[in-house]
Order: structure tokens, then sequence, then C-alpha cells
């Protein structure tokens, strides 16, 4: 009989001490559930928290041998913490979850079942935001609707990291090295078979989401930046039309001033022309800065993370049933 294939849950925490141990047990509910069609472990990856989240992850792979743990250096954010766990996995496939129990465990099964009947991809959409206000909400469908416009790589909306990978996507993933890491956009970089499975997103279990505004906000910025170059033509547009409005301007004025002869007036209409002029400038160097600014991070080829400790888990091999 041949070996079940590999599958890894994983989940990064940032300051998480009193959701993990909630949502440990419904975790390991769903793999002893699969025993039998997959090999479950799960890999808990500390992203640098300040609280006593490694202390609760450690104690939890001690109970349970399945589990393995990795602690970063320190904090580097949500999307460098999966891409560490995703290079911490060295067989089969995996399922990225939060750790605050929005993304639903219960939901595993069906995740595996498309995984087994093909799929490569198969990520979580949102059916309802669950515990997230009307801002958040609509600052949500903007985003979804600008990037897929701005994209070319496909981006689908409300789906956020609650997904499988299969070996090979996985694998693809893995490969992708850059320092500015839009996953959403990543996974759609990577394509093969995919599939959407709506859900229902779930409030958080305790504590507090570690997404403000302003980091949304630079997050947005983050997916446009990654996946378009398409501001860098607006910025090109732009000048063109407004070289193109100043140059008729500018043809009208002179013939005025050649049919009627120049009385010096015309302050407000040059210093209007000098701000906007002005203004459209700034904002076509500062878009250039932003790629500029990616490009110098990306140049400096640091390593994406550094590792604190990594404790694989206790389960040498697997026992063939
Ligand atoms: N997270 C992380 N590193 C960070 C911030 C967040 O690993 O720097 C984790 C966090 O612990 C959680 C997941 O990312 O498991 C989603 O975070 P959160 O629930 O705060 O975001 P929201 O669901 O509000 O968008
Ligand atoms: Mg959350």
């Amino acid at each position: 009989m041949s070996q079940p294939e590999r599958l890894t849950l994983l989940i990064t925490a940032f300051n998480e001490q009193d959701v993990l141990p909630m949502l440990h047990p419904r975790l390991c509910a769903q793999l002893q559930a699969l025993v039998g069609s997959v090999d479950g472990r799960i890999l808990y990856v500390d992203d640098g928290s300040t609280d006593a989240t490694w202390a609760v992850m450690q104690l939890l792979a001690a109970q349970e041998p399945r589990v393995s743990v990795l602690r970063l250096s320190r904090n580097f954010g949500k999307e460098i913490a999966l891409t560490a766990g995703l290079d911490f996995i060295d067989d089969g496939a995996v399922i990225l979850l939060d750790a605050d129990g929005q993304d639903p465990p219960e939901l595993i099964p069906q995740f595996v079942a498309l995984w087994q009947q093909g799929y490569d991809d198969v990520y979580g959409t949102r059916l309802e935001r669950g515990g997230d206000g009307w801002l958040k909400r609509f600052t949500a469908a903007v985003f979804y609707r600008v990037m897929g416009r701005l994209s070319k790589t496909p981006i689908p909306a409300d789906t956020g990291d609650f997904r499988l990978l299969s070996p090979r996507a996985l694998a693809g993933l893995r490969q992708l090295r850059e320092r500015h890491r839009f996953m959403k956009g990543l996974f759609g970089w990577v394509g093969y078979k995919r599939i959407a499975l709506p859900y229902r997103r779930e409030p958080r279990l305790a504590g507090s989401s570690k997404f403000g505004f302003w980091k949304l906000w630079n997050f947005a910025l983050e997916g446009i930046t990654s996946f378009s170059t398409a501001p860098l033509r607006v910025a090109t547009y732009l000048g063109l039309f407004t070289a193109a409005g100043a140059f008729g301007f500018a043809a009208w004025v002179i013939g005025k001033a050649a049919l009627y002869g120049d009385r010096v007036a015309g302050w407000p209409t040059m210093m209007a022309a000098i701000l906007f002029l002005g203004g459209v400038q700034l904002i076509a160097l500062g878009l250039i800065g932003e790629y500029l600014g990616r490009l110098y991070m990306e140049a400096k080829q640091r390593p994406l993370y550094l590792v604190d400790t990594w404790q694989p888990a206790n389960v040498a091999v697997s026992a063939p049933s």
C-alpha cells in the first residue's frame, strides 16, 4: 500500500498567545479525521512575537509529535513569515491558515478533497467578512477592483491567504524570491489548476487585528507596484496631455498677442499653469521614486528572513498503515 501524501498546515502568528491554544485542538481534530488519506503535519511560525506565543508553541509541540515550530529572529511581517514557513516544508502539500481562527479549520477536508481531484491551488474566497467594519470592506472592494484592472497576473477578488497549494505549486512559489512580497499576486503568478472555495470568514477568536489602516494602505501600494507598472504609464500620459494642452494654450496666447497686442495681464493663468505643472511633475517623480525604492531594496540582495530556532516534528517516519 502506498504512503499517504504529506499535508502541512502552516500557521504564522504574531502575538497570538490567546488564540493558539483555541485553534490547536481544532487543527488536530481535522488531521485526526484525515488519517489514512493524508499524512498531516502542523507548522507554527512565530513571527518574532513579544508575548508568550513562542512558549505556547513549544508547549503544543511537546504535546503533539506532528507539530514543527519555527521562530524568526524578529517580526518580519506576515508575508515573509509565510515564506519562511513554506521554505521549511520539504514534502507534500500545504494549507495556509491565520492563527486567529478567521479561517475555519473545519474546511480543511474540502480543500483536501479538491486537491485530490487534481487542483493545485485551492483558494478560499470570502462570502462574508465577519468582524470587519464597513470601511475595511469598502476599501477592500475598491482595492481588488483596482488590482484586477491594473495587474496582468490574475488576482481573484476577496481572496486571502487561506488556501491549499499542491507540491508543484509550492515548489513554484518557492522560486519567487523577491523582497517585496505581495503574496496574493505571487500565488496568481504560479498558475496551474486553480479553483475557488467560498467560505464564511469568522470574526477573530480573541486578541486584535495586526493590520491597521496605515498597514493596509501600504499593503495596497505594495500590491499595485509589485504587480503592475501601469502607474508609471499613467504618469507618462498625464505628462503628454498636459504638454499637449500647454502647447495649444501657448499657440492661443501667442496668436492673441500678435493680433491684439499684449497688455501684460494673465498673472492668474500663469500661476495656475505653473502650479499645475509643478504638481504633475511631483506626482510623476514620486511614482518613479516608488519603483526606484523597490529596485534599491531588491538590489541589496539581503536574505528574506533570519531563523532563530527550528524545531522539526518528532515523527521520524510515519507508520505505514
Ligand atoms: N501576522 C504575522 N505577522 C505580522 C502580523 C500578523 O504573522 O507581522 C499573522 C497574525 O498572527 C495572524 C495573521 O497574520 O495569524 C493575520 O493577521 P490579523 O488577524 O491581525 O489580520 P486580519 O485578519 O485582521 O487581516
Ligand atoms: Mg485576522
